[in-house]
């Protein structure tokens, strides 16, 4: 007996979706199911099971019902028929690219993107025949230019990393859909609270749900989400590829999803004071968030969206030497990789994920020396902003 209901609010869906009302024990909470298999009572079942007469679990890298409680809250969460979990987000999007794309297929995505997933694309998947084109995120003009007959897939994050750029999701479906092409939003950086791609279009949604939907920086995990008949192939080759998450992981990540959009309301307000707050100082040169009018794609933003996220990327008026003595001042972000957990962190992408690139590479990304990416946790907002503040004060 599973409460759901499609038409509840987010807060409901975060705290009862997925849940099973009824648990061993009248208990209140989803077990962890400890097991790395399931018996069967005697050959009949088996073959029941077989035939497709019984739905049921089978073995552990096949499902778990901790994780099916996570795929059921996500899937209303999203407004999706399916979700699969993987062990992290990287997982969910490399077992994606390899369940839907064929040697000799063609791939569109855009340049501002998860350094990791860009590097999959380009190292592993081009090895196997498949093509690719990178477009600038939101450029039309550029994404009809580069459509063929052999497209298969559009990926993009939305918001994009770290340049929070959104993409008119129902504009580029439209467009995709007319040639049979499927488009997949990273919505990582949006979380359903803030946007549900699916509704706007998208045939699939996938996150790192180590970000917001974890949220306390305690897990690694992956979804991706949509309707059956896209989802169950990416099920089967999660089966064969077998990145899965393990049960106590999924039952972190079922405890985190309660409070998804209590977080959300918190970070939202947070990186929207701080956005304006860093564009009004003057030793910071730009600030990019979608919320903020000067923002490229504020307008698409406001139509789409809900609320902008915790993040906030900046670029200080100084030099490296400038923009470290401003990060080892900072005393409530931890200085980490990551974003969308209660705690604040921040970092240089220059010293964090992009130092091992040339600097050539790193000026065609856009990664300037002095760029700052904030992911505001859920602190008081006035402590987080006298915090950048003060060590501002110190470029
Ligand atoms: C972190 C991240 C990923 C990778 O997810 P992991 O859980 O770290 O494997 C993919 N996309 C985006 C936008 C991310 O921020």
């Amino acid at each position: 007996m599973e409460e759901k209901s499609s038409k509840r609010g987010a807060a409901t869906a975060s705290v009862h979706g997925g849940e099973l009302r009824q648990q061993e024990a009248n208990a209140i909470t989803t077990p962890i199911y400890q097991t790395s298999t399931f018996w069967f009572q005697n050959s009949r079942e088996v073959i029941d099971y077989q035939e497709g007469k019984t739905k049921r679990e089978e073995y552990g890298r096949y499902g778990n019902p901790t994780w099916r409680a996570v795929e059921r809250k996500l899937s209303e969460l999203e407004g999706g028929e399916e979700t699969v979990l993987f062990a992290s987000g990287m997982c969910a999007a490399t077992t994606t690219f390899l369940a839907l794309l064929d040697p000799g297929s063609h791939l569109i995505v855009t340049s501002d993107c998860y350094r990791r997933t860009r590097q999959f694309i380009e190292e592993y998947l081009v090895r196997m025949g498949v093509e690719v084109s990178v477009i600038e995120p939101g450029n039309f003009d550029e994404f009809e230019a580069a459509l063929t007959d052999q497209t298969r897939l559009f990926f993009t994050e939305s918001p994009t990393n770290p340049y929070l750029r959104v993409t008119d999701v129902p504009r580029f479906c439209e467009r995709a859909h007319a040639q049979g092409v499927r488009v997949i939003i990273d919505s990582t950086f949006a979380t359903p609270v803030n946007h549900k791609p699916l509704e706007d279009g998208a045939d699939l949604v996938l996150h790192s749900a180590t970000k917001y939907l974890g949220g306390h920086n305690d897990l690694l995990a992956g979804t991706i989400s949509g309707p059956a008949e896209l989802v169950e192939p990416i099920r089967k080759a999660l089966g064969v590829l077998g990145g899965i998450i393990d049960s106590h992981g999924a039952w972190l990540l079922l405890r985190g999803l309660k409070t998804l959009e209590l977080r959300m309301q918190r970070h939202n307000e947070n990186g929207m004071a701080m956005a304006r707050f860093l564009e009004s100082h003057p030793k910071v040169r730009q600030v990019w968030y979608p919320g903020l009018e000067s923002h490229t794609d504020h307008q698409t933003a406001s139509n789409l969206m809900h609320g902008f996220g915790g993040v906030v990327t900046f670029e200080i008026e100084t030099d490296l030497d400038g923009a470290i003595r401003f990060i080892d001042h900072t005393k409530i972000p931890y200085q980490a990789p990551s974003l969308g957990g209660v705690e604040s962190l921040i970092e240089l992408p220059v010293t964090m994920s992009y130092w091992d690139y040339t600097a050539e590479q790193r000026q065609s990304w856009g990664i300037t020396d002095s760029l700052v990416r904030l992911a505001c946790g859920i602190e008081s907002t006035d402590d987080l902003i006298s915090d950048m503040d003060q060590a501002l004060s110190n470029v």
